[in-house]
């Protein structure tokens, strides 16, 4: 079969990317997946990216502890130890001589022949591709601006799966709006959820709020560790509750976490100024303590 993209993997390496299927290493576009893979009609898997830093993977035991929930949660059998998916982690970071970049890991519940319910004896289909990024630290040091978009997802949001479309719909009006993020809020309730990629964080009066982990979010690697080590070692209170829109646009300091943004201040909500309209002192002083963790698990 003639290849698409007829990199060799030696050239892969020179354009800074790297992909892995099943059991093999491949130069970008050069892995083939069959069209009656799961994912590819239906949705049917789920996905992790984590960030390298300095060649090292950070937070990664919380990103596979999260992998094996969306699986159990799927019904997909597990076919990797622990031990493997970081070997494959470490090879492609290797191989691909990347410092700086994202992982993007995904596991489908395989190949059969398409039909609706789960077929009987379907091996999973794994795939991953390393490609060079840097958080962009612009972008962090004057904040973005959110468009308000209603959460048209599923109600298992708390699963990581590869169904993203009302995350591709509320990217594309916040692209259109000329914002770099949309904020969901759910039409029924009125409630703010999260961002279509990120976490939402607002912090009124000094107390830091984000939305419960339940059906409606994805438990964040990055809000994992804002809440449990950043807010802890700052002595911050955060509440774990939801909001409305309008108490949002009202908040003092606003920020979204997640692995490609880390800690991202918030400058506007709907065309509403947040605070004075500049990252927060707060805020601040949480992507100081993120920063300060990045480098003692990966610049050591
Ligand atoms: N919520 C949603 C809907 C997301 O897609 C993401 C990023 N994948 C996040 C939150 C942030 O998660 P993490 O911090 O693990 O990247």
């Amino acid at each position: 079969m003639q290849k698409i993209h007829p990199y060799t993997i030696k050239e892969a390496i020179l354009l800074k990317e790297l992909s892995f299927f099943n059991d093999h290493f491949y130069a970008p576009g050069e892995a083939q997946v069959d069209i009656e893979d799961r994912g590819y009609q239906f949705g049917d898997g789920i996905y992790e990216v984590t960030h390298v830093y300095n060649g090292k993977l950070f937070a990664f035991d919380r990103h596979l502890a999260r992998f094996r929930r969306s699986m159990r949660e799927m019904h997909i059998p597990i076919t990797y130890m622990d031990e493997e998916l970081t070997a494959i982690h470490n090879d492609l970071i290797e191989k691909s001589g990347i410092k700086s970049g994202a992982i993007y890991f995904q596991v489908t519940r395989g190949t059969a022949a398409r039909a609706f319910p789960f077929p009987g004896r379907a091996t999973p289909n794994l795939s991953m591709t390393i490609r060079e990024s840097t958080p962009n630290r612009e972008q962090q040091e004057r904040g973005i601006s959110l468009t308000l978009a209603e959460d048209i997802r599923w109600l298992r949001c708390d699963i990581k799966s590869l169904n993203l479309l009302g995350a591709v719909f509320a990217k594309e009006k916040a692209k259109a709006e000329g914002c770099e993020e949309a904020l969901l809020y759910r039409k029924d309730t009125g409630l703010v959820t999260e961002g279509a990629s990120s976490t939402f964080f607002l912090i009124k009066d000094g107390v830091v709020w984000t939305h419960p982990l339940d059906h409606l979010v994805l438990p964040g690697v990055t809000r994992a560790v804002v809440v449990e080590e950043c807010a802890k070692e700052l002595g911050l209170t955060v509440i774990e509750k939801t909001f409305t829109p309008e108490f949002a646009q009202k908040a003092d300091e606003a920020f979204e976490t997640s692995t490609s943004l880390e800690v991202t201040p918030v400058i506007k909500i709907g065309g509403k100024k947040i605070g004075s309209g500049a990252p927060g002192e707060i805020t601040k002083k949480i992507m100081e303590s993120f920063q300060g963790l990045i480098k003692k698990e990966c610049f050591n």
